[in-house]
């Protein structure tokens, strides 16, 4: 049955809601594999067969919101929190660049004091100098005001990932206390674009309740606000969580159908949205050991391995079972090149690699 959908995507043909359901609800082992295929082919054509690498640097836990499923929300008492100080920041960063990894993302939980917005301000600048603005900044940070993503901006990050979690309010409003609010999140990725970043979003799949109806929304939502770049991965509990102590450690079987849903949402989003970038998140390898590269092969087409110092790793845990807490930087370096080029991909070092639905909104 999926056949004639996937015929249709490679007639580029735009497929309509309910074609989209269907293929988020394949279970078949064949028609999956179709599946995976087609967004790959789609892949290839519109953004090539090479995989960006994006040094990640987890630089702080310290968290002032409180949703449902982070292992790193303020109420979690368990964790022990740590803010790196600038140099050791723009120490990893370098490092990035000298491993060639042409850019590098810079993520914490979410804080809005002004100390915290003047030290990103600075480690920015500081980065630019040091790379001699050639390695590409990428912030995700949380929510903020429009006069702070102005000034980092303009101290030099040209892109912001921020995920909308879930376009579905009744989601939203489930796992999240009632004064965070999807409204004033959609502001920012409005704010995003109005300052001039590349923008990107995302969404977790596999939440307790969410419909295939509820992800085909998500895509569409994606599409509308015509976002650059796509972070999405698979919910994972966390056991120190609201959320996460209502569920059982998975079984190998749910382990299964999330990484199979994760997959099928990259597949459906590459041919849905076509030239975006779409990263193959950490969780995918949460759930199997060789899910990124699963991801790559599904239509995702960039990889974020950690650059953050092997100490501080263990205390930024989203979710439970997270991957490479005790590799090293150049260790998950030299594993990933390995993998990647096992699969028969090129990997984009050295390179900023905007996505290339980024450098046709310029043109227009
Ligand atoms: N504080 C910032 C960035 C850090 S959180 C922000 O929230 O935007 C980065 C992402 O981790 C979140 O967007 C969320 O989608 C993801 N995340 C948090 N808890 C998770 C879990 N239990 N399973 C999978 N992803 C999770
Ligand atoms: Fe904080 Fe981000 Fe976790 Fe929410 S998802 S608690 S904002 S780190």
């Amino acid at each position: 049955m999926s056949h004639n959908i996937l015929d249709k995507v490679d007639r580029d043909d735009e497929l309509t809601p309910a074609e989209m359901k269907a293929l988020l609800d394949i279970s078949d082992p064949a028609e999956l594999q179709a599946l995976y295929d087609c967004a790959y082919r789609v892949k290839a054509r519109y953004v090539g067969k090479v995989a960006y690498f994006r040094g990640i640097i987890e630089c702080s836990n310290i968290c002032v919101k409180d949703c449902y499923y982070c292992g790193i929300r303020k109420s979690n008492t368990q964790v022990e929190r740590f803010m790196m100080d600038e140099e050791e920041i723009v120490r990893e960063a370098v490092w990035a660049f000298e491993n060639e990894y042409g850019s590098a993302v810079i993520q914490s939980g979410e804080r809005q004091d002004s100390a915290y917005i003047d030290l990103i301000e600075r480690v920015i600048k500081r980065i630019k100098e040091r790379t001699d603005g050639k390695l590409g900044i990428t912030l995700s940070l949380g929510e903020q005001t429009e006069e702070t993503y102005r000034r980092w901006r303009e101290a030099g990050a040209h892109r912001y990932l921020l995920r909308i979690e879930t376009t579905s309010p009744e989601l939203y409003r489930r796992f999240h206390p009632a004064d965070h609010s999807l409204e004033v999140r959609k502001n920012c990725l409005a704010l995003l674009k109005k300052t001039g970043y590349q923008v990107g979003t995302g969404v977790m799949m596999g939440l307790p309740g969410q419909t295939s109806e509820d992800l085909v929304n998500d895509i569409l939502f994606m599409k509308e606000i015509d976002v650059d770049m796509i972070g999405m991965g698979p919910y994972i509990p966390h056991r120190d969580t609201p959320m996460g102590k209502k569920i059982p450690p998975y079984t190998d079987g749910q382990r299964q159908a999330a990484l199979i849903l994760g997959l099928k949402m990259i597949a459906v989003t590459r041919i849905t949205l076509k030239d975006v970038n779409i990263a193959a998140a950490t969780a995918l390898q949460a759930l199997e050991h060789t899910g990124r590269e699963m991801g790559l092969q599904c239509g995702a087409n960039v990889i974020m391995p950690n650059v953050t110092e092997t100490d501080y790793r263990p205390n930024y845990r989203l979710y439970d079972n997270k991957p490479c807490l005790d590799e090293n930087s150049s260790m998950c370096r030299g594993c990933l090149t390995h993998r990647i080029q096992g699969i028969g991909e090129t990997i984009g070092f050295n390179e900023w690699g905007d996505s290339r639905h980024y450098a046709k909104r310029m043109r227009s």
